[in-house]
């Protein structure tokens, strides 16, 4: 029981589901769930995690650092993996960079476009 988490929702203990009423007859409560394993990390459930950021959400990204200006992706960085199914003479596939951008494409081996590490871009 000790390495269970609780649900971060402030408002998990008022949904009455039966999973969540605890206690002995006379007594019972609407409890927070607890689970070994939750929704990154901290919520039971998609409910829970959307209760918790219209509560705090404004204030978490005011603590964390607001965007205030436009990002851009640039050529430089607009590479990404992939591959067109069974498309080589000899029926595998035919892996491939391709620019989101330029549209250009570089060819790639199939341990190339395996390897998470391996890019083109420059960060
Ligand atoms: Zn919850």
């Amino acid at each position: 029981m000790s390495n269970l988490k609780f649900c971060q929702g402030p408002e998990c203990h008022t949904y009455t589901t039966q999973d969540r009423l605890k206690g002995i007859k006379g007594s019972k409560t609407y409890q927070t769930r607890r689970r070994s394993n939750l929704l990154w990390e901290e919520f039971c459930d998609r409910r829970c995690f959307e209760d918790w950021f219209s509560k705090y959400g404004t204030m978490a990204v005011d603590h964390f650092g607001r965007l205030n200006e436009v990002k851009h992706l640039t050529e430089e960085n607009a590479w990404t993996k992939t591959y067109d199914w069974r498309a080589s003479s000899d029926d595998s596939h035919r892996h491939y960079f391709l620019n989101t951008i330029t549209k250009e494409q570089r060819p790639l081996t199939e341990d190339q476009y395996n390897d998470t590490n391996y890019t083109l871009n420059e960060r």
